[in-house]
């Protein structure tokens, strides 16, 4: 294994990131504030929302991130995988372009971590199906133009009763709720949405029917791994901002880092990234190679998420109360980071995974 980058995936970096830190970043920087479609329309011109993985390139909005990794990983990835040529020639190139907003939709009131429990029922009718539930978490909801849906086509099969469809937004029935606040990832619009008789054409069906929870599985081992590569570079972007200060702030006579409780801490969040990194490059490569990756992802979900957590508390401890200080923005890369251990399966669902690769 050889996870060294070659010279042209540097140059892509150095390349993007700079157009991002240009382009995107100097805008409006209030990330409590929905993004915008300008921003949106630029992520399509600098080819991120086409990538299989663009987050690594670095935006300081982790919820502009956020919201091109749901877009991409878990309604375009889907479509690509498992939709046929018709659907792929009409939808694909909009979502990469960025001229259509993607959002998925599974989680239900009753049904989070155990997807199985879905009530959200799609009957066919002729040529068409007729979906009849409600969603209640669907980040990009707001200002999504088509959703990834997943419904029960078949109560007694489980597992296999489960079916996904696209259905795009001026669909009758199909009603999208209001936005609703959050604690981190502020500037992703997410909302609740419902179906009330909506009629589905069947071939906007994803997939065979009853394939619904393989789709929905695959679409989470591209956005564990993938989508948590945004987490890396929020972490390595708070850990040079938190030795930066370190340096430079002065108490008792030297500076902070010259202490070595703080130090440490700073050794600490460099291990805990370092080893989130490795994890998670590995599970990106056995991903990649067509390998079974599914212990992989969960580790490196669960290493990444807990790491980004942690060293959003160590990083605000370091800075004191400008760590607090909502004007600098170092508690926001906290509270960006706790939904993190939530979405994509929690870490108890990670280890639950975990350990049932062990044989356990
Ligand atoms: C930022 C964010 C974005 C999201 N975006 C989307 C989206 O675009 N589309 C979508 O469909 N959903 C989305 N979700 C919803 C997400 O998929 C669910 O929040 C997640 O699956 C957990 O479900 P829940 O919130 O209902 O929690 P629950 O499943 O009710 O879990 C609550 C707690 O109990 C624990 N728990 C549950 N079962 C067990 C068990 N068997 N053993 C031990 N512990 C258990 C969980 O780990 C968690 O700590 C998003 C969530 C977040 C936070």
């Amino acid at each position: 294994m050889d996870f060294s980058w070659t010279l042209e995936q540097d140059e892509l970096y150095d390349h993007i990131l700079s157009l991002v830190q240009n382009k995107l970043d100097a805008g409006d920087t209030d990330t409590h504030q929905p993004w915008t479609r300008a921003q949106w329309l630029l992520c399509g011109d600098l080819k991120l929302l086409g990538l299989s993985v663009p987050t690594r390139y670095g935006c300081e909005d982790m919820g502009l991130v956020f919201s091109v990794s749901a877009h991409l990983f878990a309604c375009a990835m889907p479509i690509v995988e498992y939709g046929d040529e018709i659907i792929k020639n009409r939808i694909l190139h909009g979502l990469c372009s960025g001229a259509i907003v993607g959002a998925n939709a599974i989680t239900e009131e009753n049904a989070g971590s155990d997807v199985l429990a879905l009530k959200t029922r799609a009957v066919v009718d002729g040529d068409s199906y007729i979906l009849q539930g409600k969603k209640s978490y669907v980040s990009n909801g707001p200002v999504a133009d088509l959703f990834v849906v997943y419904a029960v086509t078949n109560p007694a099969h489980g597992y296999l009763g489960i079916t996904a469809f696209v259905v795009e937004k001026d669909t009758l029935g199909l009603i999208i709720g209001e936005p609703f606040r959050k604690m981190g990832l502020t500037s992703t619009p997410a909302c609740r949405i419902s179906f009330d008789a909506c009629r589905v054409p069947v071939a906007n069906r994803i997939g065979k029917e009853g394939q619904g929870s393989q789709i929905f599985k695959q679409s989470m081992q591209w956005e564990r791994s993938c989508l948590f590569a945004g987490y890396l570079g929020q972490m390595e972007r708070q850990l040079e901002r938190t030795i930066t200060y370190a340096k430079e702030r002065r108490q008792f006579g030297k500076p902070l880092g010259k202490h070595q409780a703080i130090a440490h801490r700073l050794a600490d969040m460099k291990v805990r990234l370092e080893a989130a990194r490795l994890l998670l490059y590995r599970a990106c490569w056995r991903f990649d190679q067509g390998l079974d990756a599914l212990l992989d992802i969960s580790l490196a979900k669960l290493a990444v998420s807990q790491a980004a957590v942690m060293g959003g508390l160590d990083a605000i401890h370091i800075h004191g109360s400008t760590g607090i200080n909502c004007e600098h923005g170092i508690e926001q890369m906290l509270r960006d980071a706790i939904p993190s251990t939530i979405f994509s399966g929690t870490s108890e669902m990670q280890r639950d995974i975990i350990a049932s690769e062990l044989g356990l």
